[in-house]
């Protein structure tokens, strides 16, 4: 086992406090500047897919991607699935940079792979890999400017393996940091605390709106050494704004889970009160968040050891195509998602990653009319877990969300007829 490098958090050691005399250094991002047809590949590590163009015509795979096929010029390229191992061949260590983001993390380690489907690729070394000539893992993540990077990984796990920097900066693991959620108050939200627990944050605050409402399950969250109970009331813009000035600085992970949820087609309910309460809660509750929130996460995206690193949206299928049963409420949650990617563009810079998770019908009161399989509220929690601690962006858990998000991909026009039918 290799000692922890500086800076970096042994298993089960707490974050040490940075030294307030020492000057933060400035949030600095890889370039982005990427071709439309490189796009492809962010967008599959979004999915934490390790995805290639492939000819449709002579099979040849393709990197780094293109607009026609390098073997036989077909322009048919298709992204599919690749394999993940390969060989890598020969390495360097970059000691210097010309980008500022380049010259703080050198010197690094950057190997020639042959991938086993086909074509060669420069990617960043995780520095427990066996030097070459050797067989790894190759995955493809979002750098800190949200762009695609190839890494190679050791074929095997290996111990403290999250602490090297590499992956440190292509994910948003709560090990160690705080952690706000904001309505703890619901079963989704409760069983988030308990995850982000269970998956080492040092603190969670529990959100919760209506305080004078009594609830047990808050009572024995509250209870819990690393939770602090905290009010906050989306729909309220000084609850919103109290919160943030008491906690907004030391927020290292916000995942917005407060919903306002009433099925009903557009046509069973008259005038507007109950789509406004939506839109106060999933559209503007989230515009509350972001003003009052991400000014001061963005300060501290650079915070060494343990930064801001990530904010978690949960949305839903309904936000990409209409289902008319849930009508306002998938309007609210199209605004919400449409919102999001301003967002993810005002943090980018920042290196903060905007997570949006797209789950189908939760098991909960509101979908009680929904027949299943519905997704479970710790299936929930625990794809989100998952999608800060491999740096996914674009998370579709369960199977009604695979289904319904190939469905949009492949043709929106006939899920909005297969949605209202
Ligand atoms: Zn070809």
């Amino acid at each position: 086992m290799s000692a922890s490098p500086p800076g970096s958090l042994g298993s089960g050691q707490r974050a040490k406090r940075r030294n307030p005399l020492v000057p933060l250094k400035p949030p600095s991002v890889p370039p982005s500047g990427r071709s439309r047809a490189a796009q492809g590949l962010t967008a599959a590590a979004a999915l934490g897919i390790l995805a290639l163009q492939r000819c449709e015509d002579c099979g040849a795979v393709q990197y780094p991607p293109r607009d026609a096929c390098v073997q036989c010029l077909s322009a048919k390229l298709r992204w599919r699935p690749m394999r993940v191992g390969g060989e890598l061949l020969s390495e360097t260590l970059i000691r210097h940079g010309q980008e500022l983001f380049f010259r703080h993390r050198a010197p690094f380690r950057a190997g020639l792979v042959r991938l086993d489907d086909g074509p060669s690729a420069i990617v960043a070394l995780h520095r427990d890999c066996e030097p070459a000539p050797s067989r790894l893992r190759v995955r493809l993540v979002l750098d800190k400017a949200g762009q695609a990077l190839m890494i190679g990984l050791p074929e095997k796990d290996t111990p403290d393996m999250a602490d090297d920097s590499l992956i440190r900066d292509t994910t948003c693991a709560p090990r160690a940091r705080k952690v706000l959620i904001t309505d703890a108050k619901t079963k989704l939200g409760r069983t988030m605390v308990e995850a982000l627990l269970a998956a080492g944050a040092e603190l969670v605050w529990a959100g919760f709106a209506a305080p004078w409402k009594p609830s047990p399950h808050l009572d024995a969250l509250g209870a819990l050494e690393p939770v602090t109970l905290v009010p906050l009331d989306v729909s309220d813009e000084t609850s919103v704004r109290e919160l943030a000035g008491s906690i907004g600085g030391k927020v290292d992970i916000l995942i917005n889970t407060a919903e306002y949820h009433r099925p009903g087609t557009i046509s069973s309910r008259p005038g507007v009160e109950t789509a406004r309460a939506e839109m106060e809660v999933n559209y503007f509750g989230l515009l509350r968040l972001t003003q009052a929130f991400s000014p001061a996460l963005k300060a501290r995206a650079a915070d060494a050891p343990v930064s801001s690193t990530a904010w978690v949206n949960i949305l839903s299928t309904r936000a990409l195509s209409n289902d008319p049963a849930h009508g306002t409420f998938s309007a609210s949650k199209a605004a919400a998602f449409s919102l999001t990617q301003a967002l993810r563009a005002d943090l980018q810079a920042s290196g903060i990653r905007v997570i949006n998770v797209f789950p189908g019908p939760i098991e909960d009161e509101w979908n009680a009319l929904v027949p299943p399989p519905k997704l479970s509220p710790a299936a929930l929690a625990k794809a989100v877990v998952d999608a800060l601690e491999r740096g996914l962006e674009d998370v579709y858990p369960g199977e009604i969300a695979k289904d319904l998000i190939a469905r949009f991909l492949e043709n929106p026009k006939a899920l909005e007829r297969e949605l209202s039918g």
